[in-house]
């Protein structure tokens, strides 16, 4: 195990589609930090690769693992995760790290009692200006936070079955990543109050959500959720400050205070992730926050439910 050594980090990749495609595989080609020796995957393989069905056929393969990235649904991560770490591997969770909040701090405790490392990846935290806008509030506390994260379900999970289905969090998986930005980069605690949540009378999972949350120092935070928006985008975060309007816009590319860019960069969230996990297995610590997966389990538990017309592809 190369924990406090240089050698590169002998890495499976399990459940191998869209993101993986897109952004992990990307990210570990440029990266010397890892060697990507084999993927888990019932339908799909990468080139060059050797290639399992299953976690278990691999673990049992390819003895010289170090790690594994899980980057199947949420709803059959856990499983995967105690497999790998019940055989020492250190383990990256793709978000959101679980379907339920116990399932991930079961994983905590087993990955502590393993003496190996676990990383709940939060990657819109990597974005290039959120570190900026941590700074600013941290030193301009907000006196109110708008959240608006409106986007377009068929561009961007075309067909994926799983993401409507129950544990699959439908418009909570990109309001998840909202969310990991907002509890990064606001001083304070905050604690969903009301939410109203739309679900699609064919689907087990919302489509739009409305969401209140008060911190606790009384500061209000409201959270609007739509998976219809077509057209331009919407990823953005609004704090009125006494030193002026932050906006982080672009899901934290941008960061602008009364209209004058701060901070502007290309995204490069996946090449980030990529060396926080290997800052997290080399120095043998876990990093598994889940403050963003606790509040989208609150919004579900304080939720009102309203059934809105059908969703298909
Ligand atoms: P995806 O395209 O559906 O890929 C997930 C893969 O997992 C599937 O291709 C499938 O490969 C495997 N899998 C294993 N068990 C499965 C099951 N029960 N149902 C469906 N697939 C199963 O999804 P994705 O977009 O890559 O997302 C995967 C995870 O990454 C999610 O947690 C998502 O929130 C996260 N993520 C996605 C994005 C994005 O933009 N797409 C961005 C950041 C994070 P096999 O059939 O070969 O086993």
């Amino acid at each position: 195990m190369p924990a406090n050594t240089t050698s590169p980090i002998r890495l499976g990749i399990v459940g191998v589609g869209k993101i993986v495609r897109d952004q992990h595989l990307p990210a570990l080609a440029k990266n010397p930090d890892y060697r990507l020796v084999a993927t888990a995957s019932r339908n799909a393989t990468v080139d060059g690769v050797q290639s399992f069905t299953s976690i278990e056929e691999m673990l049992d393969a390819v003895k010289e693992l170090d790690a594994v990235s899980l980057c199947q649904p949420p709803q059959v991560r856990y499983q995967a995760a105690r497999q790998a770490l019940e055989a020492g591997k250190h383990v990256f969770l793709e978000k959101p790290p679980g379907a339920t909040v116990s399932e991930v701090e079961d994983l905590k405790v087993l990955a502590a009692n393993k003496g190996v490392s676990l990383f709940a990846s939060w990657h819109s935290r990597y974005a290039p200006a959120v570190e900026a806008a941590r700074a600013f509030l941290a030193a301009n506390p907000p006196n109110s936070v708008t959240i608006t994260w409106k986007e377009d379900v068929r561009r961007w999970h075309p067909g994926q079955e799983w993401i409507w289905r129950a544990g699959g969090f439908g418009v909570f998986d990109p309001g998840i990543n909202a969310l990991s930005i907002a509890t990064h980069i606001i001083p304070t605690a905050f604690f969903v109050t009301s939410a109203t949540l739309d679900f699609p009378e064919n689907r087990d999972a919302p489509v739009a959500a409305e969401i209140s949350f008060s911190a606790s120092n009384g500061m209000p935070l409201t959270m609007d959720l739509d998976w219809l928006q077509t057209g331009p985008q919407t990823w953005d975060i609004v704090a009125e400050t006494a030193a002026g309007r932050m906006v982080l816009s672009s899901g934290g590319a941008r960061l602008a205070i009364d209209g004058k860019t701060l901070h502007e960069e290309p995204e490069a969230e996946y090449p980030r992730l990529y060396e926080r996990f290997a800052e997290v297995v080399r120095t043998g610590v876990s990093d598994v926050d889940i403050a963003p997966l606790q509040h989208v389990a609150d919004a579900f538990m304080l939720g009102k439910r309203r059934v809105v017309e059908p969703f298909f592809d």
